[in-house]
């Protein structure tokens, strides 16, 4: 299995459970133990210390995008504009605020369980690298003015250069509140944290097969589990469920990281710990680490037909070079330093980039929560209430808020999702590549890109 950085990094603490053998009883069992299936299972026993938690996870915790992301710790308040539009002003400026609290939150969760993930709350600059760029990001400041909360605040072009290493960058806002970890670090701390609290977590024990009967029972390759509630956690590759295929499409995001280089990053001015993006739709993400090193990451976005999760979801030579050429374009002052981790993972996009939550047809029993889009290491807590609500049959504040239920554009059936997507995806990265030149990019290319889903922020034209 090839792991990412942040995985090899903690590979002392990698053994996994004892994989389920024979049969078991309980009242909620989570499918998938990333960050959404352990928040939930962590909330659930909070709510109801009572209530037996079950954790089936196929791999290791963390072994999928919770331990192979770039440790972005964001908020919803770039999605602001398509927020108010799901759910009106006040639900939607109270998820943006309960998001932005939820950061410096999960720092002090850290803290008091002892957590050592690299917490580092020191802003995300959203930044624009070629022409069109520019202000892409006016639409969601000013928006949150007229809100009345000033959260984007313009960096002028000589302090951006400055505090990003790079004169690439030629105009940024920056969202102060924003931090990054080292994730694989956050969700095996979180992994014992739930155990701790009596949540039982089966590695190694994939979910083969479900039935929706009451109570519902799920079959591993050497067990099986029946329990009163289910809840879906398992990201991306939640795809294989009928009911779901055609509201996510699992996509790459793929991310490179440099050998140590904490003296270059002195030299260059990069010290800060500030995490930054590009403003086009194959974004590009990087940030520091601890030990001096940047990991710059890109939304390679490949697809596969029927959203199958194969192994160029974990590592892909051509989706390397792509990244590790943005990642040159943008420090070119840095042509010297090595690469020394590459690595790829699958992000479950929605059409709006938002996530969705609710319950299989006929089975309220059966909750999912699928969508992060790229943005699931903060808002996954948030998840966690959301859906420990849900399968508890909590009426509260989260059960019933804007996420829940709501009725999404969904992606179309196949075989269109994937030829439809390939050609999308072409056009986008030729209209890309055309402006990252400073050219005009073909009329088709620029039409195609507009059926795009919708990116991590929302855009101005
Ligand atoms: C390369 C990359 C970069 C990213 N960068 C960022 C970022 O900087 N900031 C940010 O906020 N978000 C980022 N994301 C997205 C973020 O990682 C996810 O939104 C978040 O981790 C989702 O957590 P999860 O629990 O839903 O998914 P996962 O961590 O993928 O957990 C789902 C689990 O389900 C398991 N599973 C799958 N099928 C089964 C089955 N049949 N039975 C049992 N278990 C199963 C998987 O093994 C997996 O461990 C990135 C994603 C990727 C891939």
């Amino acid at each position: 299995m090839h792991r990412s950085l942040w995985l090899k990094d903690v590979a002392d603490d990698l053994k996994p459970t004892t994989p389920l053998s024979g049969e078991l009883t309980c009242d909620v069992t989570i499918v998938g133990g990333g960050f959404v299936g352990l928040w939930t299972a962590l909330r659930i026993r909070e709510l109801d210390p009572g209530c037996s938690v079950v954790i089936l996870e196929r791999d290791v915790c963390g072994g999928g995008a919770s331990g192979r992301n770039g440790g972005f710790v964001m908020s919803w308040w770039p999605k602001i504009s398509s927020l108010t539009a799901l759910c009106g002003v006040d639900e939607a400026l109270r998820l943006a605020q309960a998001s932005e609290a939820n950061i410096s939150e999960l720092g002090a969760f850290c803290a008091e369980h002892g957590i050592d993930a690299h917490f580092r709350q020191s802003g995300w600059l959203w930044t624009a690298t070629t022409d069109v760029q520019r202000g892409a990001w006016n639409g969601v400041q000013s928006l949150c003015a007229r809100l009345g909360r000033d959260v984007f605040k313009t960096v002028a072009p000589d302090e951006l250069a400055r505090r990003s290493g790079s004169p690439k960058h030629l105009e940024g806002a920056i969202e102060a509140s924003n931090a990054t970890v080292q994730p694989a670090r956050l969700v095996r701390g979180l992994r014992r944290v739930a155990i701790r609290s009596g949540v039982t977590i089966f590695e190694n024990t994939p979910v083969l097969r479900f039935e929706r009967s009451v109570p519902a029972r799920l079959g591993t390759p050497a067990g099986c589990v029946t329990a009163r509630r289910v809840v879906l956690a398992h990201n991306a590759w939640a795809a294989e469920i009928p009911d779901l295929r055609r509201t996510i499409l699992p996509v790459t995001s793929t991310i490179i990281a440099t050998e140590p280089i904490p003296e270059r990053l002195k030299a260059i001015g990069w010290t800060g710990g500030e995490s930054i993006t590009d403003s086009q739709l194959m974004v590009d993400y990087y940030r520091t680490t601890r030990d001096g090193r940047i990991a710059f990451g890109k939304g390679t976005g490949m697809i596969s037909f029927s959203s199958r999760i194969g192994p160029r979801y974990d590592q892909d030579e051509a989706l390397n070079r792509v990244t590790e050429a943005d990642f040159r374009a943008t420090y070119p002052h840095l042509a010297d330093v090595r690469i020394e981790h590459s690595w790829s993972g699958p992000v479950d996009r929605s059409y709006d980039s938002l996530p969705v939550f609710g319950h299989l047809p006929n089975a309220p029993h059966i909750v999912y929560g699928v969508g992060w889009s790229g943005n699931g290491v903060g808002p996954s807590r948030l998840g966690g209430r959301i859906l420990a609500s849900l399968a508890l049959g909590v009426e509260d504040e989260w059960s019933r808020c804007g996420l829940v239920n709501r009725k999404v554009k969904l992606f179309p059936p196949e075989p269109v999702r994937y030829l439809g997507g390939i050609m999308v995806r072409s056009a986008v990265r030729r209209k890309e590549a055309a402006e990252a030149d400073n050219r005009k990019p073909a009329w088709l290319d620029s039409v195609l890109s507009r059926l795009a889903p919708s990116g991590l922020e929302d855009k101005s034209a």
